[in-house]
């Protein structure tokens, strides 16, 4: 009895091991038998055949094939947990054949490759490691220390806790003189006769959210620290700027009080003989952000203080939506232009910033019967309205959305015509530029060192959510229109940087509803039918944002 109880244990268990070894087996097959897995080891094979070989290592073509390979699977398998390595491995290929080949562009490719990978994959744990080879590039091979700084800067900001995090820290430290040096330079070399005048600044502020804009008669260099806490002096943590090349007129002189909800005061003072110096003492930052506007200069400074706490509403229970902030409560529409500011226009009784503000008005009637939220205009009648105030205004409302409603013009050829959407992002495309430099009344120059500094400020706007909310109001606009008007064209989805969209803290979209510049769309868009008709199709493509976002579709 007993001998037959141990066999049929001894059975159990041996069918147990294998069972348990068939699935780890299988297991292991499965992961080495992905395509992705499969491209990964013959790029391996290639790249260690072309190190081993002192003959093939001296031919680009043999450095290009094992680099496309890996590419091959970063094109084809991008959301395979081989993908981000492949572009790592690709980059890393790439800047060795720079020791070989000597070529500047090796280099630029090798840090576009690393770039595309933080981009694409930001939380993996190879992207600080591609932004810390990006910066050791631009120290050890460019010498172009600002550069290196800023690469080992960005992984302390962003990847505080990863494995690069104290070799960055380091070259931070090794680097900050130099750094320093190079700025004071830098504020030396304005002539003390091209010095900028401080010509005011103008503020909106909340409980926890203010816009400070500093004007300026000219553009100039900036710099903005925090000052920690003072409590011996009852100080609270302080935002300032410093403006290089910058003097303070008389009656400005000594401080200029302002007074908001988060911002407790703001003083401007001449620092030294050619620095002027803007301190900002705010209750509580979260997290602040400056940036300038060209045409004219100017210097925005935003800054959100900590979160209030969201109440619950009493005696009603919350949907999980509702408790995770998901659904759209306030939206604000933004009619472009107004006021001095025309937009385009085709003679006295045509212009932009009317027939936006009529839209506007009639999409809000649409909106909050259909969805039943609430809709506020930056502006309700004809009156000038700064860009930066309109984004201010969102903010200041705690809008879940931002709508800018704006006209095309294209002068060259009036045949053109058609409707598009813009989110904010940076852009290559020419046609882009062009509305997107009209719209913000600045020069493409302008523009085009506007886009450098967008990179990093891009990082706390809600880019996927506004690309969302931007298709599905571009399809529905067009679906609801294309019944009775088929002649209307859709020009699609683009993305743009436009000053009317940064700093918007929820997702937010501009819209050229159409061109002003075409006789048949001109006559559409002054038509309160086609109107309707139009804002029927923005509000389906808003609702239809909402659900996707409260259901996940
Ligand atoms: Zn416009």
């Amino acid at each position: 009895m007993i001998n037959i109880k141990r066999d049929i244990i001894r059975i159990l268990f041996c069918w147990i091991l294998f069972v348990l070894l068939s699935l780890f087996s299988s297991e292991i097959h499965a992961l080495n038998n992905t395509p992705a897995s499969k491209i990964m080891l013959r790029a391996d094979k290639c790249k260690e055949l072309l190190l081993r070989s002192k003959k093939k290592r001296r031919y680009r073509h043999y450095w290009n094939r094992c680099i496309s390979r890996y590419l091959l699977i970063r094109r084809y398998f991008p959301k395979s947990p081989e993908a981000p390595w492949a572009l790592y491995k690709a980059a890393r290929l790439q800047e060795r054949l720079y020791r070989y080949s000597g070529l500047k562009k090796d280099l630029q490719k090798a840090i576009e490759l690393y770039e595309g990978l933080v981009k694409a994959y930001p939380s993996h744990r190879l992207s600080d490691d591609a932004l810390f080879n990006i910066g050791k590039i631009y120290y050890r091979r460019y010498r172009d220390i600002p550069k290196a700084y800023l690469y080992f800067s960005k992984i302390s900001k962003r990847y505080p806790k990863g494995d690069m995090a104290p070799r960055a820290r380091s070259m931070i430290r090794k680097l900050s003189p130099f750094i320093k040096k190079v700025r004071a330079e830098k504020a030396r070399k304005i002539p003390p006769k091209r010095r900028v005048i401080f010509r005011d600044i103008r503020h909106w502020s909340t409980a926890n959210y203010t816009r400070v804009v500093i004007d300026l008669s000219g553009s100039t260099y900036y710099e903005a620290h925090t000052l920690p806490e003072d409590p011996k002096r009852g100080l609270p943590k302080r935002v300032y700027v410093d403006i290089k090349g910058a003097r303070l007129l008389k009656r400005f002189k000594g401080s200029i009080p302002i007074k908001g909800a988060l911002l407790k005061r703001a003083r401007v003072g001449q620092f030294t003989k050619d620095t002027v110096r803007v301190v900002l003492d705010i209750n509580s930052i979260e997290r602040y952000q400056v940036f300038h506007l060209n045409d004219p200069f100017r210097i925005v400074v935003d800054v959100q203080g900590r979160g209030v706490v969201r109440k619950e509403i009493k005696g009603k229970k919350l949907t999980l939506a509702q408790q995770l902030g998901l659904s759209v409560k306030k939206i604000v529409l933004d009619p472009g232009h107004g006021g001095r500011d025309p937009g385009c226009y085709i003679n006295r009784y045509i212009k932009e910033k009317d027939i936006t503000l009529r839209i506007a008005k009639i999409l809000k009637r649409y909106l909050e019967e259909r969805l039943n939220c609430k809709v506020l205009l930056t502006r309700e009648d004809d009156r000038y309205l700064s860009l930066e105030q309109r984004t201010a205004f969102a903010n200041m409302n705690k809008a879940d959305l931002f709508i800018s409603i704006h006209v095309n013009s294209y002068k060259k050829d009036r045949r053109v015509h058609g409707i598009e959407t813009y989110f904010l992002n940076i852009t290559t495309d020419e046609r882009a530029m062009m509305v997107a430099a009209r719209e913000n009344a600045a020069s493409e120059k302008n523009l085009s060192d506007l886009q450098k500094i967008l990179n990093d400020m891009l990082l706390n706007t809600k880019i996927n959510e506004s690309s969302r909310l931007a298709r599905e109001v571009q399809y529905h606009m067009i679906h609801a229109l294309k019944g009775r008007y088929g002649w209307i064209r859709s020009l699609g989805v683009k993305q743009a940087p436009f000053y009317v969209l940064i700093g918007a803290q929820m997702p937010a979209i501009l819209l050229e509803v159409g061109f002003i510049t075409n006789p048949k769309e001109r006559e559409y868009l002054q038509d309160d039918d086609y109107i309707a008709l139009l804002s029927k199709g923005i509000v389906s493509g808003v609702d239809s944002y909402i659900r996707s976002i409260v259901f996940g579709g």
